[in-house]
């Protein structure tokens, strides 16, 4: 297996490029294992049992006080180390519905049987595996270090974030109240468009509002011989479809980010008979609740006129259905991000950490900051394309593997000690320190 050697230095002080936190090659070895593991063994949102017994013993190994089983398959561990500052990070633990196709000799082959009996294949394609090795070899080098830190740290292994329902759940349960409360909250995700070895970081609003709308079009069924004896709901799904793309072009300002895309639609099984319904799922993404609201009554206000031209009876008007998967804004607190965001620069170097865009992404770390009172928060990119891939991607306009492609492999070594690396220091300088 291939693997970086980086030069560390050992205090702080350090010159551009060079960092303070040393992660010994055993330790690595130790990362690396785990990192293999949990790619090798993906588990689905809400089933993520092993995942999680596994973040267990590596955090209670450590000394963590560790409670299981917290917001479903939730993991919290606490470690304190005297009075001082109290800080929370995340690593999500689900993987995806996805066939691995890197063809890599760790590659997932994991198949389970769906409820309905069907096989399916599971992947890491999003990089929570990443996230959680990052995780604990942050707290491998904050236990180590504790003589020069006093404050309380929490990590947690948040279940389902692919659902959009995992942080919901961990503060539903009283993550917040059963645990002391955090003064800062912490999380990173890896990038598949920054190389292994940078950091990215957004001030401010950095992913979207993510809604998942389900929209029944209701018709009359018949047969496809005698269209005009029923009331084609194929044929008003088409026109639906159409005219909900208007309402991002046309009915949003230009100047408003918001995406509606519709991913998946269903209706009939055979060539000549015309269903009575048609199923349709579409992703929403919007910056401000304005926007979302916006969108959400359109959706209803165009669907329902399609369907009264198309002269669909008024008992059979469209159902849209929002879910209760919806997921906020993750905003990254200014003052935190830029505070962190110099720290990053010294330990990386300057080169290594960019400023990035939002984009219409999203993740449920963003409830974490959302409580009341608010908790100052912030999640940034970690770089995990392969460095060659990627320059050969900038020569040739190749597009990357994007998140949750079956191509998606991110050069690892790098990328976790990378993420080691910025996370203990983002620790280290929000704890107290005592040096
Ligand atoms: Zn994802
Ligand atoms: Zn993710």
């Amino acid at each position: 297996m291939w693997r970086i050697s980086l030069i560390y230095i050992a205090l702080c002080g350090c010159p551009i490029g060079l960092s303070a936190i040393e992660l010994s090659s055993r330790e690595y070895e130790h990362l690396e294992a785990l990192y293999l593991h949990l790619h090798e063994n993906p588990e689905l949102s809400l089933n993520e049992k092993h995942t999680a017994a596994r973040m267990a013993s590596e955090l209670s190994g450590l000394g963590f006080e560790v409670t299981e089983k917290f917001g479903g398959t939730g993991v919290v561990a606490v470690l304190s180390n005297g009075a001082g500052p109290t800080i929370l990070i995340r690593a999500d633990m689900d993987a995806l519905p996805v066939r691995e196709q890197t063809g890599l000799p760790y590659a997932s082959s994991v198949l389970i049987t769906t409820s309905d009996g069907r096989p399916q294949p599971v992947m890491h394609a999003c990089g929570h595996d990443v996230h959680m090795t990052v995780m604990v070899g942050t707290a491998r080098q904050l236990v180590v270090s504790r003589h020069r830190w006093t404050g309380t740290i929490i990590m947690i292994a948040q279940p389902a974030e692919e659902l959009g329902v995992g942080a919901n759940a961990m503060i539903k349960a009283g993550l917040f109240t059963k645990f002391p409360r955090p003064d800062f909250n912490l999380a990173l995700h890896v990038s598949a468009s920054i190389p292994a070895g940078k950091v990215g970081y957004i001030a401010g609003p950095a992913l979207a509002n993510v809604d998942s709308l389900d929209i029944t079009v209701h018709g009359i069924g018949g047969h496809g011989a005698y269209p005009h004896s029923v009331r084609d709901p194929i044929v008003l799904s088409a026109q639906i479809v159409t005219a909900l793309q208007t309402i991002v072009s046309r009915e949003l300002s230009p100047l408003e980010p918001a995406v509606l895309s519709v991913g998946s639609i269903h209706g009939g099984h055979k060539h000549n008979v015309i269903p009575d319904k048609v199923n349709m799922q579409l992703t929403l993404r919007s910056y401000t609740s304005a926007v979302r609201l916006q969108m959400i009554g359109a959706i209803k206000r165009i669907t329902k006129n399609l369907a009264i031209a198309a002269g669909i009876p008024a008992d059979r008007m469209p159902e849209v259905l929002i879910k209760d998967e919806y997921t906020p804004v993750a905003y990254n607190d200014p003052d935190l991000m830029h505070r962190l965001a110099a720290i990053f620069r010294g330990e990386i170097g300057a080169a290594n950490v960019i400023e990035s865009s939002p984009v219409m992404g999203g993740e449920d770390f963003g409830r974490y900051g959302q409580v009341k009172p608010k908790i100052p928060s912030v999640i940034y990119w970690l770089g995990a394309v392969d460095r060659a891939l990627y320059k050969k991607s900038q020569t040739n306009g190749e597009p990357l593997p994007s998140l949750h492609s079956p191509l998606f492999a991110p050069e690892y070594g790098i990328t976790i000690r990378t993420g080691v690396t910025v996370m203990t220091a983002a620790a280290l300088n929000l704890l107290r320190d005592i040096d």
